[in-house]
């Protein structure tokens, strides 16, 4: 990198440009924006970030995040415990509960089956999913996986894992358009696709 640029900032440069999306050109843009901004900036910027790294983890049920071994949404005693949302990450979990449409709990997968990119079963929490299901209480999974090739062979998966325990398995509606992502769908479209569930 230029010479005009002192070691700090390009390690700061560095640092961004593994975000991504974020590509050296637009890491060097943030990082000149910060320099610029007052001192207390980019403390806040540091303390956020360090922050959220220390306190946040994974809620010990469902896996979406949390600052507590249970997330908001697991505690919540409002919620409906026989009906399990099954979501391939957290940001589908955002879309599905911002509908307002569904009032059940969560499981967050943390990936799709996609043998090509060496992620397998054992690389999802299917195993924690199983075991809840087989704890009992649990009525009907709806399986919310993406509509698209992985999503569609993580659903099948899911359905095999869950035969023995005979609960009820169910479909997000493929009315919506194969290749979107859940996290991008407008709030009537998902609410639709859960309101239409099928049987798998
Ligand atoms: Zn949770």
């Amino acid at each position: 990198m230029a010479a005009a640029i002192p070691a700090a900032m390009e390690r700061l440069i560095r640092m961004l440009s593994r975000l991504p999306g974020v590509g050296e050109k637009t890491a060097t843009r943030f990082a000149f924006h910060i320099i610029e901004q007052p001192p207390e900036y980019a403390e806040g910027l540091a303390r956020a970030l360090s922050d959220s790294r220390r306190e946040v983890g994974w809620c010990s049920r469902c896996f979406g995040l949390s600052e507590s071994p249970l997330c908001p949404l697991c505690a919540d005693p409002s919620r409906d415990d026989s009906t399990v949302c099954v979501v391939e990450g957290v940001p589908d979990q955002v879309a599905i509960d911002r509908t307002g449409a569904y009032r059940g709990r969560y499981h967050v997968l943390h990936g799709s089956l996609a043998p090509l990119r060496g992620m397998g079963p054992d690389d999802l929490r299917l195993k924690p999913l199983a075991d809840r299901v087989l704890a009992g209480g649990v009525k009907e999974v709806i399986v919310a996986t993406n509509v698209d090739v992985e999503g569609e062979a993580t659903a099948l998966y899911i359905r095999r894992l869950l035969e023995p325990s005979g609960v009820r398995v169910t479909r997000i509606a493929s009315g919506v358009p194969m290749g979107g992502d859940l996290e991008f769908m407008d709030q009537i479209t998902l609410s639709r696709a859960l309101e239409c569930r099928r049987e798998m």
